[in-house]
């Protein structure tokens, strides 16, 4: 079969390699979509992976071999590879303990995942789509899933103002899920032209560009000068954390979405003075993963428009579309069509 393959740093090679066997309690997938990640972009940036792996984990497409004791599955359901609730005993070695929550059961097939034609995994980790959600949808699970526990996680109530920093896909399925959980205002804050445009077709009820206003300043005004209730920091660049909670309201809610890596100095006065609540969350579970699916179903989850005509890639041309990732650009989401 076909597979992007890591070779070293910022080098992925197109080639044949073997296709997987699914062992008697793992089926083989024959993948129809798979999303480009930004942990895949960062894994190539920095060199992270070890040579010949085969990256990808946001895929979807047909079940093509089910080992002799799979039962959950037969050859051609459609799945996503992630999602599936582990049995018991089964979790990540890191969440058995008390103190973590970094869930890394499911795809456990480290070797080859959905840059490639064919993968395997567990039985229990796929997670079927229903006839609603396209494959293509279905690629875009595993983000949807991340906001859907955000939100979650967050004390959003019926009725909030919401403000959204940051509208690369992240931020532009929090403000849908943000949405779908009640929320009657949201403003997108987001430096890109394209990406703002299409914040306001997804439903945001007022954009802010960052460069050119003051987001604290502007978004304070566009809630009735007491700042929103909830602030979903998507952006991780350096100020939004500070404009998080410089903006949220008195007793308001701050939500860590993006994963900063770098210090942010703060002065814990400035915000213990209105008793703002910081919350974080990390990744999704499997509950996060149903309900997101669910969400796309029933289109509370609108996808088209982070896909634009150029978004749609084959696996062959994966190295230039990793080196254009890796450049600033209005591109939201990029997706391998098989
Ligand atoms: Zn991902």
């Amino acid at each position: 079969m076909r597979a992007a393959v890591y070779k070293s740093k910022q080098n992925l090679v197109v080639e044949e390699i073997p296709t997987p066997e699914p062992q008697s309690d793992e089926v083989q997938i024959k993948i129809s979509h798979s999303a480009i990640c930004g942990t895949d972009v960062h894994v190539y940036l920095y060199d992270i992976a070890p040579p010949d792996t085969v990256l990808g984990h946001e895929f979807a497409g047909e079940i093509s071999k089910v080992g002799s004791d799979v039962t959950r599955f037969k050859v051609g359901d459609r799945v996503i590879g992630l999602g599936g609730t582990p049995p018991p005993g089964k979790e990540s070695p890191l969440r058995r303990q008390d103190q973590y929550n970094y869930r890394l059961e499911g795809i456990t097939n480290t070797r080859t995942r959905g840059y490639a034609e064919y993968t395997v995994a567990k039985e229990w980790e796929p997670l079927r789509l229903p006839d609603q959600v396209s494959n293509l949808e279905g690629a875009l699970a595993e983000p949807c899933a991340i906001v859907t526990r955000a939100v979650r996680l967050s004390n959003q109530k019926l009725g909030d103002t919401v403000a959204v920093l940051g509208a690369g896909p992240i931020g532009l399925l929090c403000l849908q899920a943000a949405k779908a959980a009640g929320a009657t205002k949201v403003i997108v804050s987001e430096p890109s032209e394209a990406r703002r445009s299409v914040a306001l077709e997804l439903g945001a009820d007022a954009v802010v560009d960052p460069t050119s206003q003051d987001p604290v300043k502007a978004i304070i005004e566009l809630t009735d000068g007491a700042g929103p209730h909830v602030v979903y920091e998507c952006a991780a660049a350096k100020p939004t954390l500070h404009d998080a909670l410089d903006m949220v309201r008195r007793k308001g809610n701050v939500m860590l979405v993006a994963l900063a890596w770098e210090d942010v100095p703060l002065l814990p006065v400035d915000w213990a003075g209105k008793e703002i609540q910081l919350n974080t969350t990390f990744a999704s579970e499997p509950y996060d993963f149903k309900v997101a699916v669910d969400l796309i179903a029933s289109k509370k989850f609108v996808l088209e428009p982070l896909l634009s005509d150029t978004d749609t890639i084959e696996l062959k041309d994966i190295q230039e579309a990793f080196e254009s990732l890796i450049k600033p650009s209005n591109q939201i989401q990029m997706v391998i069509k098989f």
